[in-house]
């Protein structure tokens, strides 16, 4: 089926804030749908219930301290069952599942579906984690461990462990069809419809933001001292009783805008150097210290393309996991930004081009690009790795447009936040004040992103 995804907006009753020109206001909180527009015009919806890596199940509400399922308490248990041999022989409560990474990339195994094979995190119990990590000559200790969340209706601790540093596990592990693979392979691969997919997704990017940030905050920044984990790995700790500062998690907020030309009804899309051939997107760059979401919005637009941005409008944001290791996770927060003028200045250094497109153009671009077939084209790539039979450990692009007819232009997947803002655009009039006013009532389902 040639597919074209789209965003469309209904209001609900709950409301969000609104970020508009230097005033705030409260409009209907926009709930997302997307839906299939197949060529014979039937409509089939779907949820999408959060952003790709936002919806983590397993850490919606952290436990409080006194709950057996809270960080504290299940590092209590863990050490206990750490140390007592003949604790393993039970069933441990509550129990205690563990998620093995290796340089970034989450254990993962595969299983064949009816039309597209689906992959799965290759959790393991912490006794066959204790078991391999020792054929390697290596004690399994508490400190390793890093505390992800709990499902207490499971009675089940989730935990993640980096074990980068012992490739005899790969074999071994490679021998029960399980694979590390690239996280960003596993986002393509993700089938955006189905929750528990996504839900799997949200964990991992959860992990491997926590563990990267582990890798990269071995130091105190004040005096040196190394840092140790505290809170089952949800912070560390300066280890110099002088110093004790504190470390939390690191989180990089990034603006992400789709500059709109009301008058002309267009849209600017830009193509940066790294983009695979014919790829545009929005325009996007980190926030300064000392700046606003909307002042970084309006530097970024001006700096990368001489426009100028008047009106700014959230419309949501998005964890993303799966930028450079340097950089754990990153806050995708994404706005329409109505531009004041219109002539295009590229700074070359930042963009290759940068571009005005009307909605025509941008629709034609969301149509031709066959997402569905670039997820399973990526999950029959995980499922050959699971199987060994694939070494290749990341997909040539971030996303593949394998389509007979040649689009002259597509914009990325549906697990970016960017084909958000543009086909949310695409999708809706817009009132001259920017507020979007029609919704496809044709609709039936809402989420709530
Ligand atoms: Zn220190």
């Amino acid at each position: 089926m040639r597919a074209m995804l789209t965003l469309l907006s209904s209001s609900s009753s709950s409301s969000s804030l609104v970020l508009f020109s230097k005033k705030l206001f409260l409009l209907p909180k926009p709930s997302l749908t997307l839906s299939f527009f197949s060529r014979n015009t039937t409509t089939m919806s779907i949820n999408l219930q959060s952003h790709a890596f936002a919806g983590n199940p397993i850490r919606s509400k952290t436990p409080k301290s006194t709950d057996p399922f809270s960080p504290n308490s299940a590092l209590d248990s863990l050490k206990t069952q750490l140390l007592d041999n003949t604790l393993l022989q039970q069933p441990p409560s509550p129990d205690f599942k563990v998620l093995p990474f290796r340089k970034g990339r989450p254990l993962a195994s595969s299983i064949p579906g009816e039309m597209t094979p689906s992959w799965h995190l290759g959790w393991i119990s912490l006794p066959d984690c204790r078991n391999f990590l020792e054929k390697s000559g290596v004690q399994l200790s508490e400190d390793s461990l890093v505390y992800l969340g709990s499902r207490s209706e499971d009675d089940v601790v989730y935990w993640a462990i980096d074990v980068s540093s012992e490739a005899g596990l790969v074999p071994e592990l490679g021998s029960k069809q399980f694979c590390f693979v690239e996280l960003r392979t596993l986002m393509v691969a993700t089938d955006w419809a189905d929750e528990r997919a996504m839900g799997e997704l949200a964990i991992a990017g959860n992990a491997r933001a926590l563990l990267e940030w582990h890798n990269l905050s071995r130091f105190c920044g004040v005096c040196g001292a190394k840092t140790v984990p505290m809170e089952a790995g949800r912070r560390k700790q300066c280890s110099n009783v002088l110093c004790n500062k504190r470390i939390y998690p690191r989180v990089d907020p990034v603006v992400i805008m789709l500059v709109i030309d009301r008058e002309n009804d267009r849209a600017l899309l830009s193509r940066q150097s790294r983009f695979v051939p014919r790829m545009w997107s929005c325009l996007a760059g980190f926030i300064e210290p000392g700046e606003s979401l909307e002042e970084a919005v309006r530097r970024e637009t001006w700096e990368e393309t001489g426009i100028e941005v008047g009106d700014v409008i959230y419309h949501s944001s998005q964890p993303w996991p799966v930028g450079p290791s340097s950089m754990p996770c990153q806050l995708m927060v994404g706005f329409f930004a109505y531009a004041k003028s219109l002539e295009i200045n590229v700074d070359k250094e930042e963009l290759e081009d940068a571009q005005w497109h009307s909605r025509e153009d941008v629709k034609r671009a969301l149509t031709f690009a066959e997402y569905k077939k670039a997820q399973r084209t990526a999950a029959e790539k995980v499922e050959q790795m699971c199987k060994g039979v694939e070494k290749g450990q990341s997909l040539a692009a971030d996303f593949n447009v394998e389509s007979g007819e040649l689009a002259t232009m597509f914009i990325p997947g549906p697990f970016a936040i960017a084909h958000h803002l543009i086909s949310s655009w695409v999708h809706q009039d817009v009132a001259p004040n920017g507020v979007q006013v029609r919704t496809d009532q044709s609709s039936s389902s809402i989420s709530n992103l």
